[in-house]
């Protein structure tokens, strides 16, 4: 059963994925319709939870039938040889075949009735318990919306951040925030009814509502929570008639002291499609950015994951994940998971040597070119100065021998003709450029502490 399952796996994913998420799999016992598979870690459940979920269903739907369950065994301590299996929780996977259909109509939880009556409601408002606001890492990326977001969990409704507007790329916390707002909320004040959608949800609700004539029951449902928290606007863009009912629904809340919560990708002067009175309500409370984490908060956040985790890693590893994987949380988190199964499966150490393989194998998929701004990027990590001074015309000490270094890595890492070099360095001429490629290289000679310098910083390009 197994087998056929992992064929049909196999044939919807890249074969990395395939190697590191469903190879280490061992199928232990076919009970009736209940399929029990051993995964090597809490991790590597999670993930596959997360990520997988869908397929996997897919592959019962395909080997057992609509009706096959999946158990989960995990190995709760790798490394010995007791190994304690232990199922977790999960009779099922999730899967919309097997849910009922996100159907307004007939979702028990978004019934007519006065949604504070129904007990079903508390469980259900959506929010994830594992977003807090204590495994939210703070740094100056986040600051402004972390503590406008927990003033607002302290007084729902009370402050002038109401609507609450949190933006920022993909994968920077947008999601975890605003949850960890919802969560605080529900275990401090017990009698606010606090609801988590996603736009996408809101909207299908909607369309759905309509088709089944119950359009009414929708609106009612979301008048009535204290809090709504509203994930990914974005994706309302271009939607009038969700639009319009959004419309009213904020207006309905927010005049009755509500509180509301949204999230979006982009700042909303940038979100086209969405109507101008929305956009409007939006700036009447605070809009607060994420930033792409810095050097010191990918540290952070790394190693409050491991501790969580319990697990502990050298902090040449840490630094060396957190030094080349500069884009997102969301992508960091994938690279430490990878690393912690990895480790697992082969019985490995986690060192340096297995984080480079591993984020090679990332990397390498993505096919990622090295630019001159990753170098800038990192160089100016690695210093711990900005940018911004690397780029200046500043004589400091501090700042001038790493602008040297990232010009000489530039020349060595990329295509580009010194005079561009130059331009991309505060607009420095081409002899400029070579002055300093010829001090590296001489001190390169001389000095044994820059030469292990320039070692560790290529190997972040390579
Ligand atoms: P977004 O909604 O902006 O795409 P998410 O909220 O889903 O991003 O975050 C992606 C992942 O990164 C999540 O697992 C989240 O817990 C984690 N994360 C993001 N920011 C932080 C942070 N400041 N501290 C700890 N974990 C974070
Ligand atoms: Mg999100």
């Amino acid at each position: 059963v197994w087998g056929k399952c992992l064929h049909v796996i196999q044939e919807n994913i890249p074969d990395q994925s395939f190697k590191t998420w469903f190879e280490p799999i061992r199928p232990l016992k076919l009970n009736g319709k209940v399929l029990t598979i051993q995964v090597p870690s809490q991790f590597f459940y999670e993930w596959l939870e997360d990520n997988y979920v869908h397929l996997l269903r897919k592959a019962l739907d395909f080997s057992i039938g609509r009706d096959g369950l999946l158990e989960y065994s995990i190995i709760v301590d790798p490394g010995t040889e007791r190994h304690k299996p232990r199922t977790v929780n999960v009779p099922t996977v999730k899967t919309p075949q097997n849910s009922k259909p996100d159907n307004f109509q007939t979702d028990p939880r978004l019934g007519s009735t006065a949604p504070k009556d129904q007990d079903s409601l508390q469980l259900d408002t959506y929010l994830n318990p594992n977003y807090s606001f204590d495994n939210f890492i703070e740094g100056d990326c986040n600051r402004l919306a972390r503590s406008a977001g927990f003033a607002v969990a302290q007084r729902p409704g009370l402050t002038s951040f109401n609507p609450l507007m949190v933006y920022g790329g993909v994968g920077l916390g947008k999601t975890h925030l605003v949850q960890a707002i919802g969560n605080y909320i529900r275990n401090h004040f017990e009698d606010k009814v606090v609801m988590y959608v996603s736009s996408e949800k809101f909207t299908n609700q909607f369309i759905n509502s309509i088709r089944n004539n119950v359009l009414q029951d929708f609106t009612d449902f979301y008048m009535k929570v204290d809090v709504l928290v509203i994930d990914d606007v974005q994706f309302l863009s271009g939607k009038e008639k969700t639009q319009d009912t959004f419309f009213h629904i904020f207006n309905h809340l927010h005049q009755l002291g509500k509180q509301i919560i949204m999230t979006s990708d982009r700042p909303p002067r940038e979100l086209q499609g969405l109507q101008d009175r929305l956009l409007s309500r939006f700036k009447w409370g605070l809009t607060a950015d994420l930033q792409t984490p810095d050097f010191e908060t990918r540290i952070a956040i790394i190693q409050k994951k491991l501790q969580a985790e319990g697990i502990f890693i050298e902090y040449d590893v840490i630094e060396y994940v957190a030094h080349s994987v500069n884009t997102n949380v969301r992508e960091l988190e994938g690279v430490i998971i990878s690393l912690m199964a990895q480790a697992s499966l082969t019985r490995q150490n986690i060192d340096v040597e297995l984080a480079k393989n591993t984020l090679k194998n990332i990397v390498m998929n993505e096919e990622k070119e090295v630019t001159i701004d990753t170098i800038q990027e990192i160089v100016a990590d690695f210093f711990t100065i900005s940018i911004a001074d690397l780029k200046s015309k500043s004589r400091k000490k501090e700042n001038v021998y790493p602008r040297q270094l990232a010009m000489f890595l530039a020349k060595e890492f990329t295509d580009l003709p010194l005079k561009s070099i130059g331009y991309h360095f505060g607009g420095r001429d081409h002899s400029t450029v070579i002055h300093s490629i010829q001090c590296v290289n001489e001190l390169m000679g001389s000095d044994s502490d820059v030469e292990e310098t320039i070692l560790k910083l290529r190997s972040y390009f390579k």
